[in-house]
């Protein structure tokens, strides 16, 4: 049988209430009043699922009325601890910032800035200058333009490149990447014409040759990003495609996703082609994107030849999709680190986190532990196991890195309890869950995260 409330009373009588009248004193009214809507709708759901704990009295609708009203008056985006070792975690905001990208947003955002003016001149200059230059020292390219995001810079450039002409793509490379990047709809979006060929898992050179007719704007090569195809394979490389677009007269564009403007072997992490070996080997026009291996703030940077990029530059689309002041800030000051290699991967979180050794990842546990265990329960267990972490963001879905975890225990929590808990925490913690174990991989926890994991690990209280 259910049980209902036999009467939920109305916003007027509860804004007579005496706790009421003294929360109208310092909270806004319509703040409150969205407080108590919400209270009573959820009161009135419970009433009707047979949801309903206690009876309605003074006590229980000031306690509700306070807790949804904390509720609303907190950030909706707000910062969340990292524990499961996917270091560009899409879901999560990708990359950190550098401490220096963070300050150089700051200063742009709280004063005026030189962002369209040219002081030499007095007369209105280009966003895009601030940065042009540091991508071209940086890779070798021509010229560069930055917009909003990735998917905006393969708009973009397939609008100016291709509208109602044939893009060739291998059928291997038609991606969708996660929060749906397809590049058969953005082909469409584009006015462009897909032209398919090979198949899914081979594509020859003739393919190409055969597809390409007066009707052909590009060839263009799509970085497989979040899968790959491993067995009888076979793809053209950059260096063949270039050779046949320089041929046929048509210039080639690659897709490179995730761009890293670093050589990542030397910490263990290779397979990744840095984007100054696409700019060698001739592409026309490269878009990568700027929050992934790169470690920058949300952004699409197009590399190109003077004359693709000024082609851009004159588009109508690019002012739908042009890149904020903030982003342009955190994006300069994020490349400036690039001048200096070993500055880059020390400044620079998403490298830092990627480039850490398991040794280091070790001594990480051992302090963290230190720190965390005397400020909880003593029925907590925490041990350190060794395990892999990813690279997340679409880029090198196959390579394990290997790391150390904190393993999290208590005496009648399973791990998906734990799981739960920590999810709904004031600072959510994020971990994973594996053989049994809850885990947080030190790879992706930062210092700052500490207060946030003791807080965490009082629900074992
Ligand atoms: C991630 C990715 C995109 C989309 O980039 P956003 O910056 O998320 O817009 C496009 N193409 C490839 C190959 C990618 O890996």
């Amino acid at each position: 049988m259910q049980k209902k409330y036999s009467s939920i009373p109305k916003v007027d009588t509860i804004l007579t209430l005496p706790f009421l009248i003294s929360l109208l004193e310092t909270e806004p009214r319509p703040t409150v009043l969205a407080a108590v809507r919400n209270v009573l709708a959820t009161l009135r759901s419970d009433s009707v699922n047979g949801k309903m704990r206690e009876a309605i009295n003074e006590g229980l609708l000031c306690n509700m009325i306070k807790t949804e009203l904390e509720t609303l008056v907190a950030p909706s985006l707000h910062p969340v601890v990292n524990g499961t070792g996917v270091v560009i975690h899409t879901n999560l905001g990708r990359s950190l910032l550098a401490k220096s990208a963070c300050r150089q947003m700051l200063e742009v955002a709280e004063r005026y800035s030189n962002l369209e003016m040219d002081m030499a001149t007095g007369e209105r200059g280009e966003r895009y200058s601030h940065v042009e230059s540091l991508l071209c020292e940086l890779t070798g390219a021509e010229a560069a333009i930055v917009v909003n995001n990735n998917a905006a810079a393969v708009l973009l450039a397939l609008s100016a490149m291709a509208v109602g002409k044939e893009v060739v793509v291998s059928r291997g490379e038609l991606v969708e990447i996660g929060g749906a990047f397809r590049i058969p709809d953005v082909m469409k979006l584009s006015g462009g014409i897909l032209k398919e060929v090979g198949t899914t898992n081979r594509t020859h050179l003739k393919d190409y040759k055969t597809a390409i007719s007066e009707n052909t704007a590009l060839l263009l090569k799509v970085h497989a990003s979040n899968f790959s195809v491993v067995g009888f394979t076979a793809e053209v490389s950059v260096d063949l495609l270039v050779r046949c677009g320089r041929e046929a007269g048509i210039p080639v564009m690659a897709d490179i996703g995730s761009g890293s403007l670093l050589d990542l072997s030397r910490y263990g992490i290779s397979g990744e082609t840095p984007i100054q070996e696409y700019i060698k080997a001739g592409v026309d026009i490269i878009t990568c994107s700027g929050d992934k291996m790169l470690g920058g703030p949300q952004a699409g940077i197009i590399f190109g030849t003077r004359e693709i990029i000024s082609r851009l530059r004159s588009e109508q689309l690019l002012r739908a999709l042009r890149i904020d002041k903030l982003t342009l800030a955190a994006l300069e000051a994020t490349l400036r680190l690039y001048r200096d290699e070993r500055q880059a991967v020390a400044e620079i979180p998403t490298l830092r986190m990627l480039a850490i050794q398991p040794g280091e990842l070790k001594s990480k546990a051992t302090a963290y532990i230190r720190r965390i265990r005397p400020k909880i329960s003593a029925s907590v267990k925490l041990t350190v196991v060794a395990g892999n972490s990813q690279v997340g963001g679409g880029a090198l879905p196959q390579l394990d890195l290997p790391t150390f975890l904190l393993a999290v225990a208590a005496e009648g929590w399973s791990p998906q309890k734990i799981d739960s808990a920590f999810r709904q925490c004031k600072t959510p913690v994020l971990g994973r869950i594996n053989k049994g174990q809850y885990l947080l991989d030190l790879r992706t926890l930062q210092d700052a995260d500490i207060p946030a994991l003791v807080d965490a690990m009082g629900v074992f209280q």
